[in-house]
């Protein structure tokens, strides 16, 4: 089927061989390639006119004669060829303009399903139904990168059959619109309003060059299609992905791919423009003091996992000015520094001792504590989207979990548990304090069988190192 390229081909090749021809007398042998026909008025209109122009619009070509647009489709198979004589032996031949100059114009269509309707001149481009539905033309004048992302950005269809209906750009048919997408690395069967900025940017570009260049080769030649001289066109001979199953990917080697798409025969390669899965499984990290979440995090960033520490994010925010100023209204000065930061060390001491003190504490910092560690967790997501990363994985050590009400941001929740007595053990050694003290601290928290059974997962800390990282793998092999 010829596409925008191969129309425009037969354009500048009619232009050649017909402007100025004056026409003697027209035959039409099959009535319904001309719309609305009235078989002897279309012949008559059109004798004596001499052929002045011929536009395109789309795949549509409007011959214009000095008072009429003929407006031309060529459907699957309609080919013009300019002949000494007539030659009625030729069965497909439906329509035949013969000129005074003793040549003559003839269409051809095995298939018969190409159209022709006579309009008065100079409408065709603003009346006629198929012409003005479409959408703007391929080139830089016309076709604009920002209208069409927000095109795009509107809209759920999938985008190679919400290309090929022209009405967003016209000349993406089935051969193009495979070229193009792989030229701009989307996936044939991505929703439009999925493709970003960046990628629908390229495609507007890749759009408007493979459709030049195509016509700088003079179209493509896969079955039928040959210009008004008779020639076929070479583009064919620079297709990386049409027609290519199994060829290496010009890009990256891998075979090219093809499937069915809305009924179409789609080529792609499968690693270029992989169908982005935009499941990433974010899964919580908690448990109680010294139960080992730093040593569980350790382990998985050095496994290649992100992991947020929410630790570290609380203390970024006790930094920040408004933060130190409104904890030192609540708590008073002696919370602060010499150098005006907030002493972490005595603001617990402050803060810590009731749960009325506590309360105001967390009112001034959870909530940008909370507005951060989700933002971080959206960053990252769309970072392992964008890398198309195969076990898409955000883990956020998070100790106050439960206590914030953070469940039902994670998909899934893994508690760190050990005995009291090991917990004991691990502060005393790590803070150097007295048991009395280690066991108050713990009885200030959760309880650790308590967030237990909340748990997606609990994995046992108490043993060694090599144990909890071996219960870390088999549940991430669960997970993923
Ligand atoms: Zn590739």
């Amino acid at each position: 089927m010829p596409e925008l390229p191969e129309v425009e081909t037969v354009r500048r090749g009619l232009m050649k061989l017909i402007i100025g021809e004056e026409i003697a007398k027209v035959s039409l042998y099959y009535d319904k390639i001309v719309e609305n026909a009235d078989k002897g008025k279309f012949a008559a209109d059109l004798e004596g006119e001499v052929f002045q122009n011929v536009l395109r619009r789309g795949k549509f070509l409007i011959f214009q004669t000095d008072h009429y647009d003929l407006v031309s489709h060529l459907r699957m198979e309609g080919k013009y060829a300019l002949v000494d004589g007539v030659d009625p032996q030729n069965k497909h031949v439906h329509v035949v303009f013969e000129f005074e100059s003793g040549k003559s114009l003839q269409y051809q269509d095995v298939r018969k399903f190409g159209r022709m309707m006579l309009l008065p001149r100079d409408t065709a481009l603003h009346t006629y139904k198929g012409i003005i539905q479409l959408g703007p033309e391929p080139t830089p004048e016309t076709f604009d990168a920002t209208t069409f992302y927000n095109e795009l950005h509107k809209n759920h269809a999938v985008i190679k059959p919400l290309l090929l209906n022209q009405k967003i750009v016209v000349g993406l048919g089935n051969i193009y619109v495979d070229e193009v997408l792989w030229k701009s690395k989307i996936n044939p069967s991505l929703k439009a309003s999925d493709i970003d900025r960046r990628h629908s940017n390229t495609l507007h570009k890749a759009t408007i060059e493979t459709l030049e260049e195509a016509i700088q080769h003079g179209g493509t030649t896969i079955r039928s299609y040959i210009n008004a001289d008779g020639q076929t066109g070479e583009h064919q001979n620079h297709l990386n992905v049409y027609g290519q199953k199994g060829q290496p990917c010009p890009r990256c080697k891998t075979p090219i791919d093809k499937y069915k798409l809305a009924g179409r025969s789609t080529h792609f390669c499968p690693k270029c423009q992989p169908l982005p899965d935009y499941k990433v499984s974010v899964i919580g990290i908690t448990g109680g003091i010294a139960t080992g979440k730093s040593t569980a995090s350790l382990y998985l960033t050095s496994q290649g996992y992100t992991v947020i520490d929410a630790d570290k994010i609380a203390h970024q925010i006790l930094e920040l000015p408004e933060i130190i100023e409104r904890l030192e209204q609540s708590f008073g000065p002696t919370i602060l520094t010499e150098q005006g930061l907030i002493d972490r060390k005595k603001l617990g001491a402050i803060a810590f001792v009731s749960e009325k003190e506590i309360a105001k504490l967390n009112a001034i910092t959870q909530p940008l504590i909370r507005k951060t560690i989700l933002e971080e967790i959206a960053k990252e997501k769309q970072t392992q989207i964008q890398e198309g990363k195969k076990n898409k994985i955000i883990f956020v050590d998070i100790p106050l979990l439960f206590e914030m009400n953070y469940e039902k941001e994670f998909d899934k929740i893994i508690v760190l548990s050990t005995d009291e007595k090991t917990q004991i053990t691990r502060i005393k050694q790590r803070d150097n304090i007295t048991k009395k003290q280690a066991q108050d601290i713990i009885n200030r928290q959760l309880p650790l069988a308590t967030k237990a059974a909340k748990a997606d997962y609990v994995i046992d800390t108490t043993g060694l190192e090599a144990q909890t990282q071996a219960q870390l793998k088999n549940t991430l092999k669960e997970i993923l």
